[in-house]
């Protein structure tokens, strides 16, 4: 039994609460009891919270960090560079910058990713020896990081809509079919810090016959499905003219929408859209979005229509789970003129509970008997936080927190960050390293 104390702690409600002894046994926790005596537990100064979700995340992205800025450029032309990046990796390199990206996450306090992996193949898109040897990069390299992984297995078939073929890098995300791609994907084997879920990557990337392939084979397994919806306005045009449909509708008539659904971006939506998307988990990707210039999603409209709202560092033009989930309020707020329609809480649920959920982990992401013994402490004494009151330490971790105060982070009831530090890697060195080889 591990014993620990928090000066202060969320529990899920409207604010901290002091002096929260948390015991822990094996992965689970045991008990949590607020209000109580010290009495030899491992102190925990600063605030602590549940572990924190990375609901989406293409971890060979990091390669393109700041170097993607130079003459502006627009979405279309940042993925050739994204093309040019992918093009480079095989399965030792995809592995060594994922363990290195995973280990920044970790030491941002996040606990739990979601890998939206479309990577499969050998350039020129023959299989590797193992078909899933991209995957299983992926999976050991989060296990090295010591963060829990949700592999979300992309569908990519098309190169754009009329069954344009793939071609260039897009090669190496093809399956062919969607039936040979739900062959590859059912031989991925579950671990215990590692699920397996589905994608579609986007209804111009799946033809749209071949949607319910890739629907059915999550719901036959009760696994998470997550798709790109509407991130780009040309790609709502594109839907229309190709299908008289916009993407979500197109989703929702091919049985791809619902509670294990969640829907990426969600930017550029209808009226009619919102309504749809009413039972689906939304995954908001702010930082991403802004350096994509895409534009601000209707994140209040789709809460307001019952959608339960989680965060994702996407592209990883930073990570930072405080800035994801605070941009979900600001950024709203610079599109209406209106403040305060995301209360701290509610943002802090959407980067914790909302993310596990999204990811297939219902039972992690908050701070309870029975759930996993999976937390993050951040600091108070540290410049950015120092002086904050108890009673407003949520919306003070949630509106001013940054990556750099996580101080100590547990996964599965083991600590991955002490003290600000990884554990077992020299994540600084692990990213130079890694970039080194493949950054554009
Ligand atoms: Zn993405």
């Amino acid at each position: 039994l591990t014993r620990l104390w928090a000066e202060h702690a969320w529990l899920g409600g409207e604010r901290a609460v002091p002096s929260v002894l948390i015991e822990i046994a094996g992965e689970r926790v045991a008990a949590v009891q607020p209000g109580a005596d010290r009495d030899g537990a491992r102190v925990l100064r600063g605030l602590t919270l549940p572990g924190l979700a990375n609901a989406h995340s293409h971890a060979f992205h990091r390669a393109l960090r700041g170097r993607t800025h130079r003459g502006g450029g627009t979405f279309w032309t940042w993925r050739e560079d994204m093309y040019a990046v992918a093009g480079r990796l095989d399965p030792d390199a995809y592995r060594a910058l994922a363990r290195a990206t995973f280990a920044e996450m970790a030491l941002a306090g996040i606990t739990c990713a979601g890998e939206f992996h479309y990577l499969h193949h050998a350039p020129g898109g023959a299989p590797y020896a193992d078909p899933n040897a991209m995957g299983e990069a992926m999976i050991e390299a989060a296990a090295e990081a010591g963060i829990r992984l949700t592999l979300l297995d992309a569908c990519y078939l098309a190169g754009g809509f009329g069954d344009t073929p793939p071609e260039g890098a897009q090669l190496r995300f093809s399956d062919g079919h969607a039936g040979a791609w739900a062959e590859r994907v059912s031989a991925l084997r579950e671990r215990p810090h590692a699920r397996i879920g589905a994608a579609i990557h986007s209804v111009r990337a799946v033809p749209a016959d071949q949607l319910a392939t890739v629907a059915d084979w999550a719901r036959e397994r009760g696994a998470p499905l997550h798709a790109h919806l509407s991130e780009q306005r040309a790609e709502n045009e594109a839907c229309l003219a190709a299908h008289g449909r916009t993407p979500a509708e197109l989703l929702d008539e091919h049985g791809a929408l619902g509670p294990s659904c969640c829907a990426v971006h969600a930017t550029h939506l209808t009226d009619g859209d919102v309504g749809r998307l009413g039972a689906t988990a939304i995954c908001m990707c702010a930082t991403t979005e802004r350096d994509l210039a895409d534009g601000i999603g209707p994140a209040r409209a789709l809460a307001d229509a019952g959608a339960p709202l989680c965060t994702g560092s996407d592209s990883h033009a930073v990570i930072d789970p405080f800035e994801e989930a605070r941009a979900v309020e600001l950024d709203e707020r610079l599109a209406t003129g209106v403040r305060g329609v995301h209360p701290a809480p509610d943002l802090l649920r959407a980067a914790t509970a909302g993310g596990y959920a999204a990811l297939g982990w219902p039972e992690g992401g908050r701070l309870e008997t029975g759930a996993l013994a999976d937390l993050v402490t951040v600091r108070f004494d540290g410049v950015r936080l120092a002086g904050t009151p108890a009673d407003d330490a949520v919306a003070s971790v949630v509106f001013a927190g940054a990556a750099g105060d996580v101080r100590d982070v547990m996964v599965g009831g083991r600590w991955v960050v002490r003290d600000g530090a990884h554990e077992s890697l020299d994540v600084a060195a692990e990213l130079r390293a890694a970039l080194a080889g493949v950054a554009p």
